[in-house]
């Protein structure tokens, strides 16, 4: 029986569809989340987060990497974790056959990966206080952990930070990446991966990435015998890269605004604790009438938006500019990322009818971004 709710609403969509400008994928990073997201109407996966690919069973994997005292004990790690990733990456890009998928290297704020500092120091204190010996995987572990322990994990060694200073890593996500990227061909597929860099400030650290990328990515298209030339681009999630949008674009092929992390620095608002007691304050006492994690704040973290968008296509016309953080599936937000230019927005796959209704409105409207 035809239902006129249903048909109305498929019909609001394809015109929606039919007259917005901006292209709506979804941040999804498994292949359910993937297929879910398509369903919804996903152009592609905007943000795809490697972060929990790394826990679970892999934690023995990464506690390797991160005691090896020696390269031969590193490299075994990395190559157990290899064959893991590939398989991750050749599940979502099949998912996706067809469309863009970009994904980012490892973001971790580090305490979400270290084992338990206080958890280790109990257990050797108590394997002494009983006169018997700690056990020695402890023992290492909790030293490695308390030289790498941070006061402020989320200012810390994350994002390219890690990458740029974990030997081999990066360069084991990229093939990983690669091979999935051959394999999906082999299979008759068309799989399309986008290489993302997180948490850049300046581009120096994506000139070494890049090396590192260009090199891996010769390296698999030479023993491939095909040319695997995957886009390499950059979030832009803090202020300084906002602000040098001119230059990092020189190294990037397309930004994504992180405005999670590009809110938190901004304001110096920590996005973990959002419910703080002061925050409800601010919202009672009309601070801001919104909290601005939900709804992008036009004149302070919109205004650093605007002058990456402008800088980076005056650096690089054309560049291909997204928005992956949570704002990407807002749709206020929508309206300000259709005003000031954007090519995408991505969101998660529950929010994309919305963005694209939005994103229609956003065009019928002509917003402007002030
Ligand atoms: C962001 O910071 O907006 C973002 C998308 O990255 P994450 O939330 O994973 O830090
Ligand atoms: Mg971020």
């Amino acid at each position: 029986r035809p239902d006129p709710l249903v048909d109305a609403v498929a019909r609001a969509m394809e015109h929606a569809d039919g007259v917005r400008r901006l292209g709506v994928r979804a941040n999804a990073d498994t292949p359910e989340d993937a297929a879910r997201a398509r369903r919804f109407g996903a152009e592609g996966i905007g943000l795809c987060r490697t972060e929990h690919m790394f826990l679970g069973d892999r934690r023995r994997l990464v506690e390797a990497m991160i005691l090896a005292d020696d390269d031969a004990e590193r490299d075994r790690a990395l190559e157990a974790l290899l064959p893991l990733q590939r398989r991750d990456f050749s599940g979502i890009l099949d998912a996706m056959d067809g469309l863009p998928v970009t994904i980012r290297l490892l973001d971790p704020p580090l305490h979400e990966f270290l084992p338990d500092r206080m958890e280790l120091a109990v257990r050797v204190a108590t394997a002494e206080a009983q006169g018997g010996a700690p056990d020695d995987h402890d023992v290492r572990l909790l030293d490695a952990v308390n030289r790498m322990h941070e006061e402020n994990p989320m200012l810390g060694l994350r994002g390219v930070r890690l990458g740029l200073v974990a030997p081999g890593l990066v360069a084991m996500q990229v093939r990983a990446i690669a091979e999935a990227v051959v394999e999906r061909r082999h299979a008759g597929g068309d799989p399309r991966a986008e290489i993302m860099v997180p948490l850049i400030d300046t581009v120096e650290e994506l000139r070494l990435v890049r090396e590192e990328v260009d090199r891996v990515l010769a390296d698999v298209s030479a023993e491939a015998g095909m040319p695997v030339d995957c886009p390499v681009g950059t979030m832009i999630e803090l202020p300084r890269a906002a602000l040098t949008a001119g230059l990092i674009a020189e190294e990037a092929e397309f930004f994504s605004f992180g405005t999670n992390d590009l809110t938190q620095t901004t304001w110096g608002f920590s996005r973990d604790d959002v419910e703080a007691a002061f925050f409800s304050a601010y919202l009672d006492k009309g601070v801001f009438t919104v909290s601005p994690f939900e709804t992008i704040d036009r004149k302070g973290v919109g205004r650093l938006v605007e002058i990456a968008v402008k800088e980076g296509r005056a650096a690089r016309p054309g560049l291909h500019m997204g928005v992956c953080g949570e704002h990407g599936g807002d749709p206020e937000s929508v309206h300000f990322f259709h005003a000031v230019g954007l090519d995408y927005v991505s969101c998660s796959p529950f929010r994309v009818p919305v963005a694209r209704l939005e994103a229609g409105r956003a065009a019928l409207d002509g917003a402007g971004a002030g």
